[in-house]
């Protein structure tokens, strides 16, 4: 099989031909049809991650078929379509593990982090955090609702999310893009805060009533204009500034719900009399997942794909480091 895999960090993937691994106790060989390409490979890949231990193969928004089950397995059966959790494996007794917060254990193993990930033909998972995909879902679709999909709804639900909530998603990537879709089908309302004017269209297309636009527009009093603020703040953009103006642009009771890693400056007197929180959120576990797929499927939740072949997997990411690509790119292994 094919496998694209970083030796050192800083380096380029090398794609090398391995011998298909066979999947141990507890374990299932996957055969991997798509896997999306997260800006968390980029971290990976730049020595930026702080648990990855090259060499790795990277992605962890895998969407595959099991292929073959580990002694001890019964479940999904070969032939079963399945998407992967990030979370490769968990301790299973923690506080966190026994309430079904799995992703929260302190002893987690992470796909394409510590363990070998989706740039790849054939790889394993743990038979328990493997979840048969909805009929409606292709492979494709799938992929990025492994992290970016999964992501943005436990951002929501964790953040307090009610129906008739004003949400509002700073900047529009792969991220951005399913915050407003799932944002949308919880019954949410939407603001988009972008950098790019042309971007207000496709924002408008998925549901946003409101776009801000960072370069022209007082983030902070537009959103206050908005019917009082956000109650929800979606930050998926690597961009400081915008980040601090929504802040002030949340609604009392508001959450500031960090998704990606950007250094923000709050003003505590204003958190205290408004009671508002900051929260950052990290991907989901198996019943965030399962919601988030049905969620998808029942919605018609899809993200805007790009698709790569695997042996171009560094040009993807090369892609997403200097193009900021509108929607997700994902890795297709019979291209
Ligand atoms: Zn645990
Ligand atoms: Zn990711």
């Amino acid at each position: 099989m094919r496998a694209a895999i970083l030796k050192e960090p800083k380096g380029r993937l090398q794609i090398e031909k391995r011998t298909v691994p066979t999947p141990g106790h507890g374990e299932v060989l996957i055969r991997v049809h798509a896997c999306g390409v997260c800006h968390g490979d980029l971290m990976v890949r730049n020595g930026e991650f702080p648990l990855a231990r090259p060499p790795i193969v990277p992605g962890h928004e895998v969407a595959g078929v099991v292929e073959k089950l580990g002694p001890g397995v019964n479940y999904p059966p070969p032939g079963t379509r399945v998407g992967i959790l990030w979370l490769f494996s968990s301790c299973g007794h923690c506080e966190s593990c026994i309430v079904g917060d799995e992703v929260l254990c302190a002893n987690g193993e992470y796909v394409g982090v510590t363990r070998d990930g989706g740039y790849q033909e054939f790889m394993l998972a743990r038979a328990d955090n493997v979840l048969p995909l909805p009929d409606s879902l292709s492979f494709t679709d799938a992929a990025p609702l492994m992290c970016a999909g999964l992501t943005v709804y436990a951002g929501l639900v964790y953040a307090g999310f009610k129906p008739g909530h004003r949400v509002a998603v700073i900047g529009l990537g792969g991220l951005g893009e399913m915050g407003i879709q799932f944002a949308r089908a919880m019954g949410g309302r939407v603001a988009v805060i972008s950098s790019t004017k042309e971007k207000e269209t496709r924002a408008r297309e998925l549901g946003a009533e409101k776009f801000i636009h960072e370069g022209t527009e007082e983030i902070d009093e537009a959103l206050r204009s908005w019917d009082g603020g956000a109650d929800i703040v979606l930050q998926v953009a690597p961009s400081p500034a915008s980040a601090n103006a929504a802040l002030r642009g949340l609604a009392s009771d508001g959450t500031f719900s960090l998704l990606a890693p950007v250094p923000i400056s709050p003003d505590p007197f204003a958190l205290i009399m408004r009671r508002q929180r900051i929260m950052g959120s990290c991907s989901g576990s198996r019943k965030d997942l399962r919601a988030t797929l049905d969620l998808a499927a029942t919605h018609g939740i899809r993200p805007s794909l790009r698709r790569f072949p695997l042996d171009r997997a560094n040009d993807a990411l090369t892609e997403l480091e200097t193009g900021r690509p509108a929607g997700r790119i994902v890795l297709v292994m019979d291209a």
